[in-house]
């Protein structure tokens, strides 16, 4: 099997060309999911298929069906070891302006990339992040979806190099809600808690997957609002993604350099949990 192999494919076919007035690119009129590949097989690939599905309802796209998405998926996946998979669907488009035509089915864009290399160290002894400037708005109707505007993400990203693991975001009122490209998780007296995502945010496929080992460990798990004094208190804190699985959180900088770091301890309910979701 090989382990990278950068290839492209729009609605069968093996090209990376796509319309300039697809509503994708105009006004980012769609949804992705970005899929861990492992021998050949997308993992959790029932997890990203009814997120696909819950978004399409949301933004009354039409979801391709079911057997074409599996049959390209495995397409691009065969014989590939360890790679990352991103499937693009926008509402295509053909009309000037925001009135979209019903008539035109969504774009299927997939595209195969290198896993990223990530130090060992992070997932054993944990990851430093910083709070983000940059805030999440509220918008109930998009909240949760992995739709395909992200600017808030690439301006949230542009605020450290290579300094941090990883970025928090509060929205503007204040509550803490993820990371910048991740879900993120707290333990506080023995509760799992993880913020509310009906205001903003991505409903991760990790979180999805970390709420259901509770549920299998009868763990008791909060999703509520969360000040960063609530996170800057807790006991353990982790991160989550579909590429990452669980990130431990060791040190936190709230206002860099003005004021020091907070630090947390990998603790047993974080390893615990981790263990849970590598065999899941
Ligand atoms: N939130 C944001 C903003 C993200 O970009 C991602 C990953 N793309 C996540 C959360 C985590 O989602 P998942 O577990 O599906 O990778």
């Amino acid at each position: 099997m090989s382990h990278a192999r950068v290839s492209t494919m729009v609605n069968g076919e093996p090209t990376g060309v796509i319309d300039v007035s697809d509503r994708g690119l105009q006004y980012g009129d769609g949804l992705f999911e970005t899929i861990a590949v492992r021998h050949g097989q997308p993992q959790h690939w029932d997890h990203h298929l009814q997120r696909l599905r819950r978004g399409c309802e949301r933004l009354a796209i039409t979801m391709p069906p079911i057997g074409q998405l599996n049959d390209e998926a495995q397409q691009m996946s065969a014989g590939l070891e360890r790679v990352v998979l991103k499937l693009i669907l926008t509402r295509a488009g053909s009309l000037r302006g925001y009135r979209a035509d019903a008539a035109v089915g969504p774009n299927r864009i997939w595209q195969v990339f290198p896993w990223p290399v990530q130090p060992d160290g992070h997932v054993r002894e944990g990851v430093r992040v910083r709070v983000c400037r940059t805030r999440l708005a509220r918008q109930p109707v998009l909240a949760g979806l992995k739709h395909l505007n992200r600017l808030e993400q690439v301006l949230a990203r542009a605020e450290w190099q290579q300094e941090y693991d990883e970025g928090l975001m509060l929205d503007s009122d204040n509550n803490v809600v993820e990371g910048v490209s991740s879900n993120l998780f707290l333990f506080s007296n023995g509760t799992l808690m993880t913020p509310m995502l009906d205001r903003c945010g991505v409903e991760g496929i990790t979180r999805e997957r970390v709420l259901d080992a509770a549920r299998l460990l009868s763990w008791p798990v909060h999703e509520c609002r969360l000040s960063l004094g609530q996170l800057l208190a807790a006991d353990e804190i982790f991160l989550t993604n579909t590429l990452i699985g669980i990130w431990p959180i060791r040190q936190i900088d709230v206002d860099p350099p003005s004021t020091p770091s907070h630090t947390f301890a990998v603790g047993p309910h974080t390893r615990r949990f981790r263990e849970q979701i590598d065999h899941d």
